[in-house]
């Protein structure tokens, strides 16, 4: 549904925008209602899941989730210890507003959004240089980010070091090659584009990914659980066909002698 920008803007202004929100919210549920789709992000039966760029059932129209959220909150859900009710401090870097909404409500998590700039984090922060002590977060989630950073191994020394030992995170960014490719050469937008896919990438990530997190101190396992699921299970909840998720750790020896 288009709302035009003034309206958008007033309401912003008034503060109702997380009123409005969540109306919207509500109205989608009861206007998409139906059996044909499940987002076990925000909990709706669907009728559809909207096309995004160019994927079909893709886009929940409630929680506005994408496939790759859902994946990763089923894993979240059944293959980690973020709902074991122990207290846990986590630090979710660029949030994407539906997992941030859900990671904001669990009563255990003392959590932390931060991003260079979006309105949706609590924080500002540069994923190269974080203002944040060492060995501070039991978890980091972090998506879809390092492919825009031009130092992404300074990045992931950064999340390396403060990340608490024992801990772990979710460092995910696209992997479409066999070998990872880059060429800071390649500035423009439009270069960007053709070689990198967006025009605000700068590489092209390989599943040589595991090595450079590997390089930081992380010892890295990939899991997924669409692998394991039937297709009709995937389409039902609008999943990837296949995504690797990338657990990283940090040891509990880090730092001791
Ligand atoms: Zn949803």
């Amino acid at each position: 549904m288009l709302i035009p920008k003034f309206i958008k803007r007033l309401v912003q202004a008034a503060g109702l925008e997380p009123h409005a929100l969540r109306a919207a919210r509500l109205f989608a549920r009861l206007w998409c209602f139906g059996f044909a789709r499940y987002c076990p992000i925000c909990k709706s039966r669907l009728r559809y899941f909207r096309p995004y760029k160019i994927r079909l059932n893709a886009q929940c129209p409630v929680c506005r989730s994408l496939e790759r959220h859902r994946h990763l909150w089923l894993l979240f859900r059944s293959r980690t210890d973020l709902l074991d009710g122990v207290p846990k401090k986590m630090l979710h870097v660029a949030p994407e507003p539906a997992l941030a909404r859900l990671f904001s409500k669990i009563r255990n998590l003392d959590y932390l959004s931060g991003d260079l700039d979006s309105r949706w984090a609590m924080v500002k922060l540069d994923v190269t240089k974080l203002q944040l002590p060492d060995d501070t977060f039991d978890v980091i989630y972090c998506s879809h980010v390092l492919e825009h950073v031009p130092e992404d191994r300074q990045a992931m020394a950064e999340l390396f070091r403060v990340m608490r030992p024992g801990g772990w995170g979710v460092l995910q960014v696209p992997i479409l090659r066999e070998t990872t490719y880059e060429d800071p050469g390649i500035q423009s937008p439009e270069e960007r584009l053709r070689a990198f896919g967006q025009w605000d990438h700068v590489r092209v990530y390989g599943k040589d990914y595991r090595d450079r997190l590997e390089e930081v101190g992380f010892s890295v396992t990939v899991d997924s659980i669409v692998r394991e699921m039937s297709p009709s299970e995937r389409e039902y909840m609008g999943l990837p066909e296949a995504e690797d998720v990338y657990f990283c750790r940090k040891p509990r020896s880090h730092g001791k002698s």
